[in-house]
Formats: structure tokens, sequence, C-alpha cells
């Protein structure tokens, strides 16, 4: 069995995600997609949503979607959330799957970054979708972990829909309905 492991801020997610998720689902056979929102994240600052609001727009979503599952494995662990320790508790948890890790081609960019890189692809495959506006790198492709996803992502994120909601503008058709909704209530990204 294939599960797939997309990670990111999630701050909020957007319809970007959801179909890079799926684009990879459908090409690689996946059985599970489990969304894994970020606790810590080491790079980058911290998300503007708390982890709450960050998990409850996830599970907004992905409901209905039988195959797209949201994880907590980084948000109840402390720390900064590195990607090896996420996948090396998820294989354990998983020992008989075969482990993919979704990512968009800006994040697969900085791969060569990630802690314990090497361990990292030993552990999972890494299925990389082309994001608009962000070049394919030119990390060994050949390599046996690599897996490209045909076709192009949408042009959406999450930087492009906390802008819209400080200048006053729709976010709808960026998001799905109940996460704008969840916005909307809660009055983020104001
Ligand atoms: P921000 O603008 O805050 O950086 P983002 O839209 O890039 O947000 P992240 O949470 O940073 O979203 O990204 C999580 C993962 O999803 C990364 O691997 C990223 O490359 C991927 N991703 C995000 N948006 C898209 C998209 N539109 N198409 C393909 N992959 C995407
Ligand atoms: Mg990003």
């Amino acid at each position: 069995m294939k599960i797939g492991v997309m990670g990111g801020s999630f701050d909020p997610i957007h319809l970007g995600h959801l179909r890079a998720a799926e684009m990879a689902r459908e090409a690689l056979e996946i059985s599970r997609v489990l969304f894994v929102p970020v606790g810590r994240p080491p790079h980058r600052s911290l998300p503007l949503g708390s982890d709450l609001d960050r998990f409850a727009m996830v599970c907004l979503a992905i409901q209905g979607h039988e195959r797209f599952q949201a994880s907590d494995v980084e948000l109840v662990r402390a720390g900064p959330s590195y990607t090896i320790e996420t996948v090396s508790i998820l294989s354990r948890r998983h020992s008989d799957a075969t482990l993919i890790l979704i990512v968009g081609s800006d994040a697969f960019a900085e791969v060569r970054a990630w802690k314990d890189f090497d361990h990292l692809v030993s552990l999972c495959r890494v299925a990389v979708v082309s994001r608009p506006d962000s070049e394919m790198e030119e990390v060994a492709p050949t390599a046996s972990w690599f897996l490209p996803v045909p076709g192009e992502g949408l042009p959406i994120s999450s930087t492009m829909v906390r802008t819209s909601l400080k200048e006053g503008r729709s976010i709808r058709y960026l998001v799905p309905d109940p996460v704008a909704a969840h916005i909307e209530k809660r009055g983020l990204y104001r």
C-alpha cells in the first residue's frame, strides 16, 4: 500500500494543496494521503494561524474525500518539525506501506537543505508537483526516490489567500467554501 504525506503550513489550506495531492494520488495510485500541518517550521517563521485553526481548516477542506486524512503528528510533537522525524514516525506506524512525500517544486528546490536528507530518502519517496513560477530543480531526477507528477499545479498560494483577505478581497474558489467560512467566522488573516 502507498501512503502519501503532504506536509505544509496550511496557513490556510487552499485548492492548490488539494489539487497537488489529488494529482499525485491519481498518478501514483496512492491509497491514502495524510495532510500534516507543520508544528514548528525549522526554516521559516511561525504560521499566523493557530495549530487548532490550521488543523480545523485541513479537516474542513478534505471532508468528503475518502482517501484524504488529516494527521496531527507534528502538532503533538515538541520542538522544530523536521520532516525526517515525521517520516520516521509515520514509517514505524505504517511499516507495511510505502511512504510518498508529496511536495511542490518550490519546496523540492530546498530539499537538499532538509535535515538528514539521505536518511529521509531511504525511508520514503518524494513526489514532486510542478508549481507555476517555480523551476523544477536539477536535483538528481534519475534517483529512485524521485517521482515527478505529470501536469501542472494550480497557481494558488497561501500568501495569495492571506493578501486577498488583508485587502478585503474575495477568496472564493481559492479555498474550499467551508474553509472560507471558517476564516470568516474566526476573523483570521485580517
Ligand atoms: P505560503 O505562500 O505561505 O508559503 P504555500 O501556498 O506555499 O504557502 P505551504 O503550506 O508553504 O503553501 O506549502 C506546503 C506544500 O504544498 C509545499 O510542498 C508546497 O510546495 C506545496 N504547494 C503549495 N501550493 C501548491 C500549489 N499551488 N501547487 C503545487 N504544490 C503546492
Ligand atoms: Mg510555501
